[in-house]
């Protein structure tokens, strides 16, 4: 007999994980080895992983290792091997678990923030607002199994057990090959779990007893989950759930799925908390009630966040479950504006987002006319609008949206969190499937941008200390060159039933054109050899994205077909600033006036050459900057399918030839301050609203505060298009508040704010039904100023003071009090501030 002695160093102690590490080595000695935890006393079988969890080692715990048998000589050398070098790694962190680190939380408007309402706060990575029943997900109950199947011979029963263990065993086999990281790992732990031998005996035994299978594994179920939850641990303690996870997927095998249904079905509106959802898992939920996602491990880039996103439900990730665990079952709204979770849902709670949903649907009527139409500017000069996707799921959603084509397929995504690259069918597939949703639209298909710092683990790229600039895309093409050919294969493949485009990736050089087009002309040929059907003309394009393109670009244009501008990474190389560094963002910025020339240069020579070019980076999405990319004359943007139709809608309201005008003079600005005072001016002599019109005046409203009252003129003059951003508007009026309120007695007051976030000046007006608490006053006729930051010098209080002079007089004062319309108010405003 041999023995061992060793301090549990796992600071989550021995759980499913690190247990099934020890069990897959003690199991390959005949020896009987028992692991006995000094603290607790009890001991257990170190070949089975519950009978390990069941010892309660934790952290800093002594333990002895006892191995009796023929082999135990080299059992104990290589279990002591193995507690040195490899056991205190058994539980390294879960990639994509963002727990734990940092995770910038977003200022809460000043509307929401003074309703001191109960939430938690998140990080966002899916916008939208949903509302339903918090219920966790992934949790499996056995509490309301109820008419439980009836017992067989025992011999039945027997075999169903073996074949249903067989039957999960094999299927969690399967789905670990084609696994992600997280997933892996935990489908081992499960694996485990079914292959455990005092799992098994513990079945048995049940059976024996007369019980049936179902019987026998909720009782086993309850054995282990009741040894675990005894754990001091509270980690431990939610290791119970794989346990319960294994029995349910057991009871389904032997029963099927009608008996006993999988337990993501949804019954009711639902926002869903989880760990973490597979991407299957994911789509098995009925979008229909699932409201929102609350991924406490997740990742801002995993595919069921990008699939989240496509489906338009809000998520959130980041946020301790612990934290919801009292509102489990209780109704819940999830702001995906905002990251944050509401939990107790009170009447101003209500009326604030009931306010969000209407202005929600008023935008949404409006786009509405402008989704399904070609985007076009005022004087008619067409202008493509396209999506970018990362999965082909997401481009149903995106041309339902109303994408003219998908300007942008990331395929990278394909090849990430897995453990080896996805297979020449299996592309095919994906990229059929997106074909098929377009419906004859084109499709620009991104060959792989993978390295630097998008890594792929199986590639084994080595870490760059410069990864922007590193091995990435196109440059690491020719070591892989099987993966690319098979990219290009597939993609070629799938062009017999589409129209697809193929784009390089990062290209800096005629080298590298070159020597794509020679490979794809070997693949193309290799295809016509095996009489694969094909496309023969497929058009190649490349992203313009390093700067050197821009000064061969005559020379590229004879050998491509198309360009698409990468905003992101041509902003970061050309003006040399890494944009993940907090000390240089502010020099990342695309109205620099050498950026603007650089486009304006690229896309005059695409076109001398009449050759086509797009743009797919983040700029294209970016409102304020619409009128410089149509006055650069694009064919096409590309942006994440929600923003859209709120860009056609705003590409139909600009003149191209203003635009052009408007890029001329942005072009010779000096400073990025300057470009950005030129674009306000643009945007303000757009439209010349009237600073008091009838559409900004709403009388005898039910509001009931303060933050109502503020956020309903807000909102308002963001539907009539004088503000972009009105929680920011909000936020500045709210700034002079907290100076001085703004009550000025005989039930007015005058909010007021001369803010960069109203772009067309305006006076709004709210009579109340009902005077409210305005500070120390109260408050039934509100005149609220915004005016814009460039907007004449003193005009803002010029007019707060001449309305204050005004509201002096009880004449005034009646008047407004009891004008029967908003013209009669809108007339008598304009007269006495001399507005007209
Ligand atoms: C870009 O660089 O603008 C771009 C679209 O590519 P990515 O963001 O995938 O690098
Ligand atoms: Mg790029």
């Amino acid at each position: 007999m041999k023995t061992l002695s060793f301090s549990c160093e796992l600071s989550n102690g021995v759980h499913a994980r690190p247990a099934s590490h020890v069990e897959a080595l003690c199991n390959q000695f005949s020896s009987d080895i028992t692991w006995q935890n000094q603290r607790t006393g009890m001991s257990g079988n170190a070949k089975s992983v519950l009978s390990l969890i069941g010892t309660d080692t934790l952290l800093g715990d002594e333990c002895l290792i006892t191995i009796k048998g023929q082999d135990e000589d080299v059992a104990m050398e290589q279990l002591q091997r193995f507690l040195n070098n490899e056991f205190p790694h058994c539980d390294t962190p879960l990639q994509g678990n963002e727990n734990g680190h940092h995770i910038d939380l977003m200022p809460l408007p000043r509307n929401f923030a003074n309703l001191e309402v109960k939430h938690h706060q998140g990080r966002s990575v899916s916008q939208g607002v949903g509302r339903g029943t918090l219920s966790v997900m992934g949790a499996v109950s056995f509490d309301n199994l109820n008419d439980l199947p009836p017992v067989l011979a025992l011999s039945d029963e027997k075999l169903q057990m073996k074949n249903g263990l067989e039957l999960v065993i094999k299927s969690i086999s399967i789905q670990l090959e084609s696994a992600q990281c997280t997933e892996s790992e935990v489908l081992k732990a499960h694996l485990s779990i079914v292959n455990d031998v005092e799992f098994q005996q513990t079945l048995t035994s049940h059976l024996t007893q007369s019980q049936s299978c179902a019987n026998a594994i909720i009782t086993t179920a309850q054995h282990f989950a009741n040894m675990v939850k005894k754990s001091a641990s509270q980690y431990m303690i939610e290791r119970e759930l794989d346990i319960r996870d294994v029995c349910y997927q057991l009871l389904q095998s032997i029963y099927g799925d009608e008996r006993f249904a999988s337990q993501t079905q949804l019954s009711e509106p639902t926002v869903c908390l989880a760990e973490d959802l597979t991407p299957s898992q994911f789509l098995e939920l009925d979008k229909s009630l699932l409201k929102g996602l609350i991924l406490t491990s997740g990742g801002s880039t995993s595919h069921t966040v990008i699939l989240a996103r496509s489906f338009a439900i809000p998520t959130i990730i980041g946020l301790d479950a612990k934290q919801l665990n009292e509102s489990i079952g209780q109704p819940v709204i999830i702001d995906g504006h905002l990251g944050a979770v509401v939990t107790e849902i009170t009447d101003p709670v209500e009326r604030y987002y009931s306010q969000e949903q209407k202005i929600k649907d008023i935008v949404a009527t409006r786009q509405a006319k402008y989704r399904d139409l070609a985007a076009k500017t005022h004087d008619g000069k067409a202008i493509e609008v396209a999506a970018n996707i990362a999965h082909s799921v997401e481009a149903r959603p995106a041309f339902e949206q109303g994408a003219e084509s998908v300007g942008l397929f990331r395929t990278e995504m394909l090849y990430m969190d897995r453990s080896c690259a996805p297979d020449e069918n299996e592309l095919y597939n994906i990229f059929c499937q997106a074909i098929e949703s377009a419906g004859g639209k084109p499709i620009i298909v991104r060959t792989i941008d993978i390295g630097g710092d998008k890594p792929v683990g199986y590639l084994n790229i080595p870490a760059e200390s410069n990864p922007f600039l590193g091995y990435r895309a196109v440059r690491i093409y020719s070591e892989f060159i099987d993966l690319f050919k098979t990219q290009l294969r597939a993609i070629l493949r799938a062009s017999a039933h589409g129209n697809l485009k193929i784009m390089i990736p990062m290209i800096s050089s005629m080298e590298e054109i070159l020597w794509v087009k020679d490979v794809l002309s070997e693949v193309r040929q290799a295809l016509r050899k095996e009489e694969v059907p094909f496309a023969e003309r497929v058009p190649l394009g490349i992203m313009l994205e390093v700067p050197s393109v821009a000064f061969i670009i005559d020379q590229c244009c004879e050998e491509v077909d198309f360009f698409s501008i990468g905003s992101n990474d041509l902003t970061q190389y050309l003006m040399a600033v890494d944009r993940d560094n907090d000390k240089v963002t502010k020099h990342y910025n695309s109205l620099n006036p050498a950026f603007l020339r650089t486009l304006d240069h690229v896309v005059r020579e695409v076109h001398r050459h009449g050759k086509w070019i797009g743009l797919c980076g983040e700029l294209g999405a970016k409102g304020s900057v619409l009128p410089l990319l149509v006055g650069l004359s694009l064919d096409e943007i590309s942006m994440s399918a929600p923003s859209i139709a709120a860009t056609k809608e705003r590409i139909s309201k600009l003149d191209s030839r203003e635009c052009r005008q408007l890029l001329n003079r942005a072009m010779d600005c000096r400073t990025i301050h300057e470009v950005e005072h030129v674009l306000a001016q643009f945007r303000m002599n757009q439209t010349q609203a009237p600073m008091v019109s009838k559409d900004c005046i709403s009388l005898d409203r039910d509001l009931r505060s303060k933050e109502e009252v503020i956020k309903t003129l807000a909102d308002n003059l963001f539907v009539t298009g004088r503000c972009r951003y009105p929680n920011k508007l909000a936020d500045d009026l709210w700034a002079r508040e907290d100076v001085f309120s703004t009550g000025l007695g005989f039930g007015f007051a005058i909010p007021h704010t001369k803010s960069e976030h109203i772009e067309q000046s305006a006076i709004s007006v709210c009579r109340l039904a009902k005077p409210i608490e305005w500070g120390d006053e109260q408050a039934q006729f509100i005149i609220m100023l915004t005016l814009n930051k460039h907007a004449a010098g003193d005009q803002h209080m010029k007019i707060f003071s001449k309305l204050a002079r005004k509201i002096m007089h009880a004449d005034f004062r009646d008047r407004l009090m009891t004008a029967s319309t908003a013209e009669q108010i809108e007339t008598l405003l304009k007269q006495e501030l001399e507005l007209v």
